[in-house]
């Protein structure tokens, strides 16, 4: 498996284009040629972590944070990204960096936390819009199957557990031919009327392309009509944060708790009354303080995130009871979900590598 192949493979799953704009997802050191070895899992790229990767023979470091973020002018062991993109290519390690994509999909970084705090009912706590679009085209009747069977072939009508999702009306068509027309059906200049139906299909933008190109080839008519809308829709795939509820209300103490044990945090900073009962939870790993008021909206009685600051703290106050659990301990979970979607696509392409998460501790801050 090539390291473009892997690219193709993994963005099935995590498309580009749900990630934040200005972030920088994707390929960050490597040729998309290159023949990878073994795959090494990380949260971030440090040299560490490229001497982790050479001592179990992985050329590719799979990281959850980007490594450029500002353009470099130089590359030079002087900023801390040239020192390590150096050592990198010096030593033909690729690597390639999953970021707000990870943390947008259904089942990535916040859902990954969500599962082992054991909340139920998990949904995305801000879902993402203007992911969906909606294609409708008028097809000759007779032409209908094979023109819906292409564009679901290229990404149209799949959602989450449902694929092939279309509707359908039937209606009559009109239209003449000009004397440059070659009409597929009647004659130039006379005013035809031909059974045709009317194919919706919603599908993801990023499709888009894809499945209008799939559905040109596909159309019998030298001149087809069709639509395409954007639509507002929430997505039902892609958000940030999660929310779901305990099994059974438990006060605020015993929350700190759980979440110092399950995540992994040697110390929480938190705001709340240590007696009160907590049922519904929403969580965002990392920097999630961003969306407090979507988890004060949701009436959730409790929101783990990291990174927050005093001023937070202060308008949290009567609302909600905020808890920082350190960003590296938020985000930490989602290797293992990683993991399991990357050793899935080294056996769908009949590759040999291993797949391994880091030993490496890549969290710069400590606790005394
Ligand atoms: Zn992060």
């Amino acid at each position: 498996m090539t390291l473009g192949e892997f690219q193709h493979a993994i963005e099935e799953w995590i498309p580009p284009a749900t990630s934040w704009e200005g972030d920088n997802v994707g390929i960050q050191v490597g040729r998309p040629d290159a023949a990878i070895t073994n795959i090494l899992l990380a949260l971030d790229a440090t040299v560490g972590i490229g001497q982790e990767a050479r001592t179990r023979k992985a050329n590719l470091i799979i990281t959850h944070h980007p490594l450029f973020f500002h353009p470099l002018r130089s590359l030079t062991p002087k900023s801390r990204a040239g020192e390590i993109a150096l050592y990198l290519a010096e030593h033909n390690i690729n690597l390639y960096s999953a970021h707000t994509n990870l943390d947008h999909v259904d089942g990535g970084v916040s859902h990954a936390m969500a599962s082992l705090l054991g909340l139920k009912n998990v949904r995305a706590l801000s879902p993402l819009t203007g992911t969906l679009a909606k294609v409708v085209v008028f097809v000759p009747t007779s032409h209908l199957e094979t023109v819906a069977r292409a564009m679901h072939d290229a990404g149209g009508g799949k959602f989450t557990k449902y694929e092939e999702c279309s509707f359908r009306t039937d209606g009559v068509g009109t239209f003449k031919g000009t004397e440059n027309a070659k009409p597929f059906i009647g004659t130039q200049g006379v005013l035809e009327r031909t059974p045709e139906t009317k194919l919706e299909m919603l599908l993801e933008t990023w499709n888009l392309d894809r499945v209008i190109d799939a559905m040109m080839k596909a159309h019998p008519y030298e001149e087809l009509a069709y639509d395409v809308y954007r639509l507002e829709n929430k997505s039902r795939m892609f958000g940030l944060g999660a929310i779901g509820e305990l099994p059974k209300p438990i006060p605020v103490r015993d929350l700190l708790s759980v979440v110092k044990k399950k995540l992994g945090s040697p110390a929480v900073r938190f705001r709340g009354e240590m007696s009160h009962k907590v049922k519904r939870v929403a969580v965002c790993g990392g920097a999630g303080i961003g969306i407090l008021g979507e988890a004060v909206k949701q009436e959730a009685d409790a929101f783990i995130t990291a990174d927050i600051k005093y001023h937070s703290f202060q308008e949290a106050e009567g609302k909600i009871c905020l808890i920082d659990a350190g960003h590296f301990e938020t985000e930490r979970h989602v290797l293992p979900v990683l993991e399991k979607r990357v050793k899935a696509i080294v056996r769908m392409r009949k590759s040999y590598s291993d797949v391994f998460i880091s030993r490496t501790n890549t969290n710069p801050i400590s606790y005394f």
